[in-house]
């Protein structure tokens, strides 16, 4: 009960009839057709199958199982009974669109092969990325070199030719993903970039695919993972950055040209904004040090953001002082303060344990000084520190 695929001899056809040789029930629960013939391409060798309808119901997945392909449907099995005759239509966007995909990654494959002895390891086409594995890591100059080349083989309008040899013919015969092979094999050739055994749909000439960019390629287990689109997904990638480009000219008022640099200067400008905050600072931090009478016994301070550092030190020099509550708070009571505390006449966990009971504070440390943040106005936590005695 072997089904006729149909997608091989007439790739371009959209509609077909057939006669339902089994009405069965597939892994999901859902119901599945098997069909004398049929032009839905399977889940198979790493391409996500058609969609379309079946009798106008839809199509949820197609699989294949030892050359019987199986047809599941968002429809109740006594809709269907077997002998029947059926009509089917499939999603011609979107096998056109795997049809562009998969070609592209034939020749991009074929290319690699070819000039870079880099094989192809693994393949999945989804509906919305090729991604492509392969054995050796590419300079960023042979990677440019690689996307022309596959391009100009578009611009060839090169044949692709899909047949079946036999066994003897294939024995003789070199072509990428070669196995052992007990019968007939579909060899799919472009001639002078690609021969590989594969089961899939494709375009009949290159120049239909009309473009094929490369949107990532990654160092991946010793050779490289390709991120690639070709034809109209491709050239709604582009559109897509086009329009993000657009976006940010507006944004920035720059032209487009100029973006990077616009950019560099904002970075710029920004990081030396921050600078100056963090000085300022540190400047009110010294000033709120010397606001404190030295005879205190807790001496907490709260201050914009500062680094580290700087809240660091001014911690051990109010220690130095003062044998309370030695506190720096950084930050705002919108976004809450870092704080460093130290208590040299006590344990300074005492004042975070305090913290983190009341107020959730986060963070801990050691006798002699603890460090950690909280999500708290200053008023609040001052209320907080003094529940102590
Ligand atoms: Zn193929």
């Amino acid at each position: 009960m072997i089904t006729k695929k149909l997608y091989d001899e007439a790739p371009y056809d959209r509609e077909f009839r057939a006669a339902i040789k089994d009405v069965v029930k597939t892994k999901n629960g859902k119901t599945g057709l098997i069909l004398d013939q049929t032009l839905f391409f399977p889940e198979e060798g790493g391409q996500s199958c058609d969609k379309g309808t079946l009798g106008g119901f839809e199509i949820t997945h197609v699989s294949i199982d030892e050359d019987v392909i199986i047809h599941e449907l968002q429809a109740p099995a006594d809709a269907f009974s077997t002998g029947d005759q059926i009509n089917g239509v499939i999603d011609w966007d979107h096998r056109f669109s795997n049809m562009q995909n998969h070609t592209g990654e034939h020749i991009l494959s074929g290319i690699l092969h070819r000039d870079y002895s880099s094989e192809n390891m693994g393949f999945h086409l989804s509906d919305n990325i090729v991604t492509l594995d392969t054995t050796k890591v590419l300079t960023p100059g042979q990677l440019s070199e690689l996307e022309k080349k596959a391009n100009e083989v578009i611009y060839a309008n090169l044949p692709v030719l899909c047949r079946y040899y036999t066994k003897d013919e294939l024995d003789h015969m070199e072509y990428r993903s070669k196995l052992d092979f007990e019968e007939s094999a579909r060899l799919v050739v472009i001639p002078g970039v690609d021969i590989c055994a594969c089961c899939a749909p494709h375009v009949k000439h290159t120049g239909e695919i009309g473009l094929i960019k490369i949107i990532k390629a990654i160092n991946y287990k010793g050779g490289m993972r390709f991120s690639i689109l070709s034809g109209r997904r491709a050239y709604e990638y582009i559109c897509a950055e086009c329009s993000r480009m657009d976006d940010l000219t507006h944004l920035l008022s720059e032209k487009r040209e100029n973006l990077i640099s616009a950019v560099e200067r904002l970075l710029e400008k920004t990081e030396s904004y921050r600078l100056e905050k963090i000085e300022n600072a540190k400047r009110m931090l010294d000033g709120e040090m010397e606001k404190i009478d030295d005879s205190a016994e807790d001496a907490v301070i709260f201050v914009e953001e500062v680094n580290d550092i700087t809240q660091r030190n001014a911690v051990n020099d109010l220690a130095s002082k003062h044998s309370g509550i030695c506190g720096v708070f950084s930050g705002n009571d919108n976004d809450g303060y870092k704080f460093i505390i130290s208590m040299p006449g006590g344990d300074a966990r005492e004042a975070s344990d305090l913290l983190r009971e009341k107020l959730h504070a986060k963070g801990g440390g050691s006798k002699d000084m603890v460090q950690g943040s909280v999500n708290a106005a200053k008023d609040v936590i001052i209320e907080a520190l003094n529940g102590r005695r």
